[in-house]
């Protein structure tokens, strides 16, 4: 069966003329599996409905917030009263100090935070207090790890530019990129190196605990021993970028699964209930030095917005139930074994990752546990794949390199459907 796609091919034709690549985020142009994207039109629950009426199961969940499948009945409605009472105050509101709470609830080291508008800002943010406290420039991060496109952060990350092969961004000064030191991950030998040889010069590790980005890899017992130990011996911070694990690996993160207790944490995504939101935060004595408090600066005209605020505090509440997330990992786990066992069974090659709610299925023998062994995999096979998959029915990530996100909307119809369509996209690829 191929999908019917007039009005989205008409309007690819348009939008490139209009945007780069049509798209107003590279991974949505379907560069790295081929075929055109499907214009969507609207999503409910566990689907989305492209501009030709054809309808998938989705898996993007718009990479990751949908965690209450899509315009949730009380997102929607909590979005549409706070929108009746103004969209935007740039003053300070009940709600803000309500989203604080409950997302203190979950994330317990966050002692203070601050609210952004972006994944991208709360990791930029975070590197200036970082910075600020200690008075050093040097960052590291990790080999396949993306933390938002900011300048610094934009050496050899993952999603988009790992699909492109184009780790380092044009417009990056080389002044500034000399600062971030890339390792790679589950590596505790490098990162020990590393400090013992520039310690003094480190103002903090920033890191995806349990990565989405190059795909889902938790760290291995040794690596995550030293991202405990290693930059704290040396006066530098710990940040977890939970932008993606944040209420999805576990409901307060990769941190609460893992037992870390971080010195500053990122979120976005399900922390926004699907509206454009991010935060940072975490120890009283390093968020303290932000302004007004101390020298570090940080603001912006959108930061707590009663819409963002009113999406977050509809979806954080849902999710303070702990048999909602139970609910979803086990769809989770189901979806896991499923793909696995069908993939068996047709004799292919692939390791199904799986942490919480987050899934990937990767083309090869071993379990990856970096960068390398990500690339190493059948991206083509995957590209095979998910164009079968997407005739079928079912909207994966458009690249191998993703991590696919379940939500409380997908229920038995929707993974049966699932597999049926895998059954037959492995025959395929
Ligand atoms: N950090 C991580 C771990 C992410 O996954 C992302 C987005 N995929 C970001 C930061 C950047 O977030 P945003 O796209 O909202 O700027």
């Amino acid at each position: 069966m191929t999908r019917v796609s007039n009005k989205s091919d008409k309007l690819l034709t348009a939008a490139r003329k209009l945007m780069p690549g049509g798209v107003n985020s590279p991974v949505r142009a379907f560069r790295s599996v081929g075929g055109s994207p499907p214009f969507i039109r609207e999503a409910k629950g566990a689907y989305l409905t492209d501009e030709d009426g054809n309808r998938y199961v989705d898996y993007v969940g718009t990479w990751g917030p949908a965690i209450l499948g899509h315009a949730q009945d009380d997102v929607v409605d909590a979005i549409c009263k706070a929108a009746a009472k103004g969209t935007s105050f740039g003053a300070p509101t009940a709600a803000e100090v309500e989203m604080a709470q409950v997302i203190q609830g979950f994330f317990p080291s966050m002692e203070m935070l601050r609210m952004v508008s972006s994944g991208t800002e709360a990791c930029m943010s975070a590197l200036r207090v970082a910075r600020g406290f200690t008075g050093r420039d040097g960052i590291v991060k990790f080999e396949g790890c993306y933390h938002g496109h900011a300048d610094s952060l934009l050496v050899k990350a993952g999603s988009g530019g790992a699909t492109f092969g184009v780790p380092d961004s044009a417009g990056v000064p080389a002044s500034l990129a000399q600062h971030t030191y890339t390792l790679p991950f589950n590596d505790a030998d490098a990162l020990r190196a590393l400090f013992a040889e520039k310690g003094s010069e480190l103002s903090c590790v920033i890191v995806e605990a349990v990565t989405g980005n190059m795909g889902v890899i938790p760290p291995t017992a040794e690596f995550l021993r030293a991202l405990q130990e290693v930059p704290r011996a040396h006066g530098a911070l710990l940040i977890f970028d939970e932008v993606m694990t944040g209420f999805r690996v576990a409901r307060g993160g990769a941190q609460e699964f893992l037992g870390v207790d971080p010195d500053l944490t990122c979120l976005g995504k399900v922390v926004g209930g699907g509206l454009p939101v991010g935060v940072y935060g975490g120890k009283a004595e390093y968020m303290s030095q932000v302004s007004p408090l101390g020298p570090i600066y940080q603001a912006g005209t959108l930061s707590g917005n009663p819409l963002a605020t009113a999406a977050g505090i509809a979806t954080l509440r849902q999710l303070e139930d702990p048999t909602l997330f139970q609910h979803v990992e086990e769809t989770s786990i189901t979806l896991q074994t499923g793909l696995a066992s069908l993939a068996k069974a047709f004799g292919i090659p692939v390791v199904v990752q799986r942490m919480g709610t987050m899934l990937t299925v990767f083309f090869t023998e071993v379990p990856p546990l970096n960068f390398q062994d990500v690339q190493a995999c059948d991206h083509s096979r995957f590209g095979r794949f998910h164009g079968a998959m997407l005739d079928a029915g079912v909207y994966l990530p458009p690249s191998g390199y993703e991590a696919w996100f379940v939500s409380a909307a997908h229920g038995p119809t929707e993974i049966e459907l699932t597999l049926d369509a895998a059954k037959a996209a492995f025959a395929a690829c």
